[in-house]
């Protein structure tokens, strides 16, 4: 069996991080998601303990003075944090843990947790990005200006992330994402047995 590991996921927002993280979890039982922390409001349909834990600042700053979060950031006004003890009880248990979250705090994983795989999903161009930002209908004007600017400094980091996979279609974008983690299974470093494996089969 090989160990587990984690996968960052980011990318602009409105690229489809969400849609594109629900197919795979849907398609697959050897992925668990994280669920963040986050002071932003729920959207319609979001539920506490899935989407997000959604919580004020008071208990954010909390999580960040007691040392919870593997990473935190702010984000388009609002703050987001990764809770550390899921993600590292889930590897320990060969599990990968899906990580969606944004630039700053990927840069923070690839900085104190090197053995992560780090995934840039990309938009098929910056008009189908303001297109679908637009479409969600979640977003003020005023938000969905920022979320686009911020989108363009977003890509500017691209090159700090091991693959990158453009999401015109959901169903091809969880494919080439599944090709990178079946090539990460059988990285030499994330198993211990290999020899033993090959001689247990015998035939000397
Ligand atoms: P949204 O408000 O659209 O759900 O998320 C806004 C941005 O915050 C997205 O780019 C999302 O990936 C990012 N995000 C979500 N959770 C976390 C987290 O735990 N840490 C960081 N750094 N970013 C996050």
């Amino acid at each position: 069996m090989s160990r587990g590991f984690l996968l960052v996921l980011s990318g602009p927002s409105g690229t489809g991080k969400g849609t594109v993280s629900k197919a795979l979890l849907n398609k697959r039982t050897d992925i668990v998601f994280s669920v963040s922390a986050t002071t932003r409001r729920p959207r319609p349909g979001e539920l506490n303990g899935e989407n997000y834990y959604f919580v004020d600042e008071e208990k954010f700053c909390e999580m960040v003075n007691s040392k919870e979060f593997l990473e935190y950031a702010h984000v388009h006004s609002n703050y987001y944090g990764t809770p550390k003890e899921f993600v590292f009880d889930e590897i320990e248990k060969g599990e990968i843990v899906l990580l969606e979250i944004d630039v700053q705090g990927a840069l923070q994983v690839k900085k104190n947790y090197k053995e992560a795989v780090f995934i840039f999903l990309l938009p098929p161009t910056m008009d189908e990005l303001r297109n679908r930002i637009v479409k969600r209908g979640t977003e003020t004007q005023e938000d969905i200006n920022r979320r686009f600017e911020n989108a363009f400094k977003e890509l500017d980091f691209v090159g700090e992330y091991d693959f990158f996979v453009v999401n015109d279609k959901v169903e091809d974008a969880v494919k080439d994402i599944e090709a990178i983690i079946r090539s990460e299974k059988l990285r030499v470093k994330r198993h211990k047995d290999i020899k033993d494996r090959v001689l247990l089969q015998g035939g000397k």
